[in-house]
């Protein structure tokens, strides 16, 4: 009766993780979401927006008024000018922006690279456009891209390439040196590219984020994608934008206003009133973030995992080795049931997972939750 679109796909990593930690009782820092507030003037817009009327549908690109918020930042955190009308689209969450914009570019016969580890989204997405994801390992320990292995990957079939920094799972970013390698080999090939961002903020120790919106050779190929829910921690309201050329943005947003037509108006509108209100917000996340994970990092110090810090997101990989051998999946289930902390096996990530023994932790937790994980941890 019915032929499964996507035979090898079960329910997320994500779900099931964090189903296991609310069963088990244990600290849940494998889903990656905050457990604190948001800003509290936020959370005011939002109840202004309700209040206010804000409940009917908004133009299908997004609100005006918040296209030309985002127009700002950009111009204001990159030095990056986009036209608000014709090169910004407001989705309802990245994963659906990121499903667009493969929907949009992509077809069958075509062949689009992701770099292992990956996240989940992608390949579902490229497989029901009818194409296929060739999968490029990142170097393992750094998690860096391996430009020869990425240049012997492209094909005349090649049409697209999905880039994620600050990356999710492993939390490494992408350099300028990197960016001034991509754009030429796009070029070169002449590949579009999907750029996955949403971490961009939250970049640590002084690093900087290069958006492909920065390199004009990118900029030309590429549809950027952005999450509301990472900047401003709520990953419930799933909002976020795409930022491409206008030809490309034209047919993302003939997906888009397909799929979901539209992103929720009030959501929309409290945004666009707090980026009014407070356009240097995203500037304070680097430094929050970077106390929380140092935090973490230094209340594990007695423990025997290793740990290198992570550059970006707000995950944190554990290499758990010199205290077990066991596969990261059973290894993850058996500190959430045992030891009560949920975490996510980096395996699932790969097409063909390494001999890696890797956990990632979300650092995104009050700091009494997360000195009390890393006791738990030092405890294993
Ligand atoms: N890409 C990456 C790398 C993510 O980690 C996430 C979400 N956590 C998304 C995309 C999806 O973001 P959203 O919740 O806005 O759909
Ligand atoms: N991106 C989030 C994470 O990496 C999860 C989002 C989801 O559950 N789909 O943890």
């Amino acid at each position: 009766m019915l032929r499964s679109k996507l035979p090898a796909v079960g329910t997320t990593i994500f779900s099931r993780m964090s189903q296991m930690a609310a069963q088990e009782q244990a600290l849940n820092l494998s889903q990656g979401f905050p457990d604190f507030d948001p800003p509290a003037a936020l959370l005011d817009a939002m109840a202004r927006a309700v209040n206010n009327g804000g409940n009917q549908y908004a133009p299908m690109p997004g609100l005006p008024y918040l296209r030309e918020q985002i127009a700002g930042q950009l111009l204001l955190h990159r030095g990056v000018n986009a036209d608000s009308d014709t090169e910004i689209t407001v989705v309802p969450g990245a994963t659906e922006g990121i499903f667009c914009a493969i929907m949009a570019a992509v077809g069958t016969g075509d062949e689009v690279i992701v770099f292992d580890p990956c996240y989940d989204s992608y390949e579902p997405a490229i497989q029901l456009a009818g194409a296929r994801a060739v999968h490029v390992p990142l170097s393992a320990a750094t998690f860096s891209v391996d430009w020869e292995r990425l240049e012997a990957a492209v094909t005349p079939r090649t049409r697209m390439l999905i880039i994620n920094s600050p990356h999710n799972p492993t939390g490494s970013i992408l350099t300028s040196a990197d960016m001034v390698q991509l754009e030429a080999l796009v070029e070169r090939h002449g590949l579009l590219v999907v750029s996955d961002e949403v971490y961009e903020h939250l970049v640590f120790d002084g690093r900087q984020h290069h958006s492909v919106l920065q390199y004009p050779g990118l900029r030309r190929r590429s549809v950027a994608v952005f999450s509301f829910g990472k900047t401003y921690a709520v990953t419930g309201w799933k909002t976020g934008y795409c930022v491409a050329p206008p030809a490309l943005t034209a047919e993302l947003r003939k997906i888009h206003q397909f799929v979901c037509f539209v992103a929720v108006t009030p959501v929309q509108q409290a945004l666009a009133d707090f980026m009014a209100e407070e356009p240097g917000y995203p500037t304070t996340l680097a430094a929050f973030y970077q106390a929380k994970r140092d935090l973490f990092c230094n209340a594990l110090k007695p423990s025997s995992f290793s740990i290198t810090a992570s550059a970006g997101t707000y995950f944190q990989l554990l290499d758990y080795s010199a205290v077990t051998r066991g596969i990261d999946v059973e290894v993850a289930e058996s500190w959430t049931r045992d030891n009560k902390i949920a975490s996510i096996p980096v395996s699932v990530f790969y097409q063909q997972p390494p001999d890696a023994t890797y956990l990632r932790l979300c650092f995104a937790k009050r700091d009494e939750l997360l000195l009390e994980a890393a006791d738990r941890l030092c405890k294993i």
